[in-house]
């Protein structure tokens, strides 16, 4: 997708007062991240800003800048109904398919308006009327950074926009360590660093925000659940509903469980297989060429990038984690 002009994109951003933003199913860090700087840099331009999410994200990201006026649209369907029908632009944040927001895809879809992707996720549709696309980005908020400054908002970019960008960045690259990083993603780093922001500040917010019952699920997955696929160096989990239960599970609680096999030597892929709400929801996490975006797509319903991605399955536990099994050998 050809990124379109920042210049042309400031006469269009001009033309507009009531923006929509919105971005994937069980929004994380970058997600939650963009959407808010975006947010709080639209604002600033004295634009009327709504984000609306498809379900709800983790408590460890609900003191970021913004948040008290997110909207769930699981939660507010007639409200998001009503705001999509006014809005003017639409905005979808760190996601390139409209399976991806569940129902108000389908309801932004059919509302007709001209939307605009910013993303980082291989093979984008082509939904949208202007891209800022870039598989090479660490994570979109880098891609909202460049577009702020794109359209000449640098100076815009306070304490509050900084704290989001860096929540995002710092998620998406698992703190600063991914193959994604580069010496751009620390330039971008080091701008937002001057604005005053603290970044020991949000490490904290975000990781040492644990309930008890977490770490205790996170001790209890490693010792009891962790699994190795036979003469391969694949690694993977499988959870049940009732051992999240027994655990106090909160949304969130695995995020960052499905890296920790790669701790151990000679480990390429890793994978997460867990019962959420009548479906197998399934993580991947490989190491170099090793493509996990492609084998999301073929096989589980899914998709991402080639080190991370994410998919479904209707299966059971047992037969999700079977096909796995049978399919791991055909990633290397
Ligand atoms: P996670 O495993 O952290 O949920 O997701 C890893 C990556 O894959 C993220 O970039 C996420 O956006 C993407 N991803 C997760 N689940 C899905 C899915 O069901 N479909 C697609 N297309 N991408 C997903
Ligand atoms: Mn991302």
């Amino acid at each position: 997708m050809q990124k379109y002009s920042y210049t042309k994109f400031k006469t269009v951003l001009k033309k507009t007062n009531n923006i929509i933003i919105t971005t994937h199913w069980s929004p994380d860090g970058d997600a939650m991240g963009s959407s808010l700087a975006l947010y709080n840099y639209l604002i600033k331009l004295g634009k009327n800003v709504k984000v609306v999410v498809p379900n709800a994200y983790p408590e460890f990201l609900d003191w970021l800048p913004g948040n008290k006026q997110v909207i769930i649209h699981q939660k507010n369907e007639t409200k998001v109904e009503k705001l999509v029908k006014a809005a003017d632009l639409i905005f979808t944040l760190d996601f390139n398919s409209f399976k991806r927001i569940e129902k108000l895809g389908e309801l932004i879809e059919k509302a007709n308006k001209p939307i605009v992707m910013v993303d980082h996720h291989q093979m984008p549709d082509d939904y949208a009327s202007y891209y800022f696309h870039d598989v090479k980005a660490c994570s979109t908020c880098e891609l909202i950074f460049d577009l702020i400054v794109g359209l000449g908002g640098k100076k815009l970019i306070d304490k509050k926009i900084a704290a989001c960008l860096y929540t995002g960045i710092m998620t998406d690259t698992g703190s600063f360590r991914y193959p994604s990083v580069t010496a751009k993603t620390h330039l971008v780093i080091s701008e937002l660093l001057k604005t005053g922001m603290i970044p020991a500040d949000i490490h904290s917010a975000i990781y040492d925000t644990y309930s008890f019952e977490r770490i205790k699920l996170l001790g209890y997955l490693l010792s009891e659940k962790m699994a190795l696929v036979d003469d391969l160096p694949v690694a993977y989990f499988g959870i049940t509903e009732a051992e999240l239960k027994k655990f106090n599970y909160q949304k969130g609680d695995t995020e960052g469980i499905v890296n920790y096999p790669f701790s151990i030597k000679g480990i390429k892929v890793c994978a997460l297989f867990m019962e959420s709400e009548g479906y197998i929801k399934i993580s991947f996490r490989s190491k170099g060429k090793i493509d996990v975006n492609k084998f999301a797509r073929e096989h589980f319903n899914g998709g991402g990038h080639i080190n991370a991605a994410g998919g479904k399955s209707d299966l059971s536990l047992d037969a999700t984690v079977n096909k796995f099994i049978t399919l791991a050998k055909t990633l290397f």
